[in-house]
């Protein structure tokens, strides 16, 4: 095992494979706050890249319901069961990651889904948490909740399906991060399946080798966002390159999101992955539950998206979430205006932090007809 920093949590930890980080990482940002659950990005993955034979139960983007939705079944509360009690209680976590907590002669802790596990994509939707009994009212605060959780790989620093596979077919790209499972070397023996814990590879029976989001790489080659993130009706990703803590850009969204506004927060820190996308948390859900998820900082995160009309650049970043195709490598806000560029400083779009509002007469003299203004 290697020693490697791990900034997601304040320290050092072990890995099998020596630490070596890209010249940029593909990341992402998703807003839960604005999901809608509507699955436009999951029709667009599956009709982009999964289609085929074999692929039937493969979804490498899903939108599950939190706490009782999961892809595949119970993904998350049985590793969590397995890695046992959690500490993360500060900004160092003291815990085991899954990588410490491998069994004798393995290299990471895991487990394999059952086929039936893989039944039910959207299992547990629009589930709240807390008793909805007959004739209940609405009352404050309220602790029936639920919420919307897109998927995809994390893409991540430290990946375990990489780590786990004894073919070496797994490689992180040097020049994008984006993780990769090599086809030709492929034998299906789905050491990545049980050793991914966002359970994010997939096993192609037709195939029988293994599958796994690509990052839509060609897509990202000619300079353009992810099909997940581009077909989202509610703006909710922004999909882009992210900075370790110590190099991050004041004009790149991401890294303004996620290390300076620290408004962003990685998918279950304390498995030891440094998983690249991450989660603006959901405002109404109670923290105890979202400390787990999203670990410590979780309501700093929160209070601070709370603010963000407070933070022009803060809001000029989040304004910029679906606003165009291609990927934002530097942003300003300037005049009451959200800026994005691309890589050599080319003006992508514009948008205003505040929306002009026209508000209308309910009656119009010239046309002789009454109008509402809804918008
Ligand atoms: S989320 Fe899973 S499949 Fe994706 S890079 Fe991380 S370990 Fe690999």
């Amino acid at each position: 095992m290697a020693k490697v920093y791990n900034w997601q949590l304040g320290r050092e930890m072990e890995y099998p494979h020596e630490g070596v980080r890209p010249a940029k990482q593909f990341g992402m940002v998703l807003d839960t706050n604005k999901c809608i659950s509507c699955q436009t990005c999951t029709v667009a993955c599956k009709t982009t890249w999964t289609p085929g034979r074999g692929q039937e139960t493969m979804f490498w983007n899903n939108v599950e319901s939190k706490p009782y939705g999961y892809y595949p079944l119970g993904w998350d509360v049985k590793i969590l069961d397995k890695l046992g009690v959690q500490d993360a209680g500060g900004a160092v976590y003291q815990g085991k990651t899954l990588f410490d907590a491998a069994p004798d002669g393995e290299r990471i802790l895991g487990y394999l889904p059952e086929d039936a596990d893989y039944a039910h994509p959207n299992i547990g939707e629009d589930d709240s948490a807390g008793l909805m009994t007959q004739g209940i009212h609405l009352t404050l605060p309220h602790m029936q909740w639920m919420y919307y959780l897109p998927r995809i790989c994390n893409h991540c620093t430290y990946p375990a399906c990489l780590a786990s596979c004894s073919r070496n077919s797994i490689y992180k790209r040097p020049e994008d991060g984006i993780v990769l499972i090599d086809q030709t070397r492929c034998r299906g023996y789905r050491e990545c399946v049980k050793g991914c814990p966002y359970k994010k590879p997939f096993f192609n029976s037709n195939t029988r080798t293994s599958e796994k989001c690509v990052g839509c790489y060609p897509a990202i080659e000619g300079g353009r966002q992810t099909q997940c993130t581009i077909t989202c009706i509610g703006k909710i990703r922004m999909q882009g390159f992210i900075s370790t803590p110590e190099q991050a850009r004041e004009d790149n969204p991401l890294d303004y999101i996620v290390h300076i506004a620290k408004i962003g927060r990685p998918l279950y820190p304390q498995f030891g992955l440094e998983p690249n996308t991450y989660y603006i948390p959901p405002i109404h859900v109670p923290p105890a539950y979202l400390y787990q998820m999203f670990g410590f900082g979780v309501e700093q995160a929160i209070a601070g998206y709370r603010k963000a009309k407070d933070d022009p650049k803060l809001l000029g970043a989040l304004l910029l979430f679906g606003a165009c195709k291609e990927i934002i490598h530097h942003y300003k806000v300037d005049g009451g205006l959200a800026m994005g560029f691309d890589e050599k400083g080319t003006e992508l779009v514009r948008v205003p932090l505040v929306e002009p509002i026209h508000v209308r007469a309910a009656h119009d003299e010239k046309f002789q007809a009454f109008r509402t203004n809804i918008t």
